[in-house]
């Protein structure tokens, strides 16, 4: 089967649910997070 990959640009809270829930529908989903800053997902 072919592999499929995920790229989200942003590690706010939105890149972060997003790469958590892309993984929980598809655990075989490969995901890449880019974010700019320093930090991810810092908002509560
Ligand atoms: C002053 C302030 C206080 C807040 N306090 C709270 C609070 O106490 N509790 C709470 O729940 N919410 C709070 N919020 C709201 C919360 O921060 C936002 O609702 C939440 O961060 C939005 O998430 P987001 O992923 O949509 O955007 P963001 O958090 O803005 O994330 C977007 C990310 O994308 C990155 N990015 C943008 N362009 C690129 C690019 N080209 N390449 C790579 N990375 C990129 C940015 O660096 C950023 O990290 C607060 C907001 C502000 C402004």
């Amino acid at each position: 089967m072919k592999s499929r990959n995920l790229v989200i640009i942003g590690g706010g809270a939105g890149g972060a649910s997003t790469a958590a829930e892309a993984k929980r529908r598809d655990p075989s989903l490969s995901v890449t997070m880019i974010e700019q800053g320093k930090y991810v997902s810092t908002a509560a």
